[in-house]
């Protein structure tokens, strides 16, 4: 076997989330929720509102950081943002109860599910995996991870994201129909938990197209925001 000239093996390097106090969390992996308020269900036209949680994996090297830019992305005409909670995961499991799911929570990020939604509809349409709508580069940015909030805070709790100036997307954590400790109980049916996971939680009703040039600022209240810009396609 000879060395192909022109080729190059990745030094792998850990993919990280920022830390607010500074610093950098290592992510294992990246979970969403998907239909997780109930106005978001209705704009999508989603039949049922009240069928359990199901999730999605995005890479974890999707993870755009605050002050980032996000290509837009090839194969779509219609690239949409959705505001979300993130919760980083310090400990892990199976089949955790709801009641103690909330001690595995190393912190909480504001992050963004970015969606090709034609391609999401069009997976739905055929039923077809979800991956080409939700799994590509620069989809999850995620703003720094803060720690020592009380999950009691997120009862009551705005969320928004506003696309050059103007707010699109109005949200209180509260509506959620899957509670934070209800998703990680749910997921950890499904998958083994651990440290370094992030679950993005879902997203309010507003969810709408950018293009470039578009600049977006995401925030949930008592978390450092999430601003991005959205720049040319990548040649
Ligand atoms: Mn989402």
């Amino acid at each position: 076997m000879s060395a192909q000239t022109g080729h190059a093996l990745p030094t792998v390097a850990p993919t990280v989330a920022a830390i607010a106090s500074g610093g950098a969390f290592p992510v294992r992996r990246i979970y969403c929720v998907g239909r997780n308020y109930l106005d978001h269900i209705r704009e999508m036209k989603e039949a049922d509102e009240r069928e359990p949680p199901f999730f999605f994996q995005k890479p974890r090297d999707a993870i755009v950081p605050d002050g980032g830019r996000v290509p837009y992305p090839p194969f779509t005409s219609d690239f949409q943002f959705e505001v979300e909670l993130v919760v980083a995961l310090g400990k892990g499991g199976r089949d955790i109860a709801v009641k103690q799911a909330n001690s595995l929570i190393w912190g909480y990020a504001v992050g963004i599910d970015f969606t090709r939604r034609d391609r999401q509809r069009d997976a739905r349409d055929m039923r077809l995996p979800w991956e080409v709508g939700k799994s590509f580069d620069a989809s999850a940015p995620c703003g720094p991870i803060a720690q020592g909030l009380d999950p009691a805070h997120f009862n009551d709790c705005t969320i928004t994201l506003a696309v050059n100036g103007s707010e699109r997307q109005r949200g209180n954590i509260g509506q959620m129909i899957w509670s934070v400790p209800e998703v990680i109980a749910q997921l950890s049916k499904q998958m083994k938990l651990e440290a370094g996971d992030l679950i993005y939680t879902g997203t309010p009703a507003g969810v709408a197209p950018v293009v470039p040039g578009d600049h977006i600022a995401a925030h949930i209240d008592g978390l450092p925001p999430l601003t991005l810009t959205i720049t040319s396609p990548e040649k």
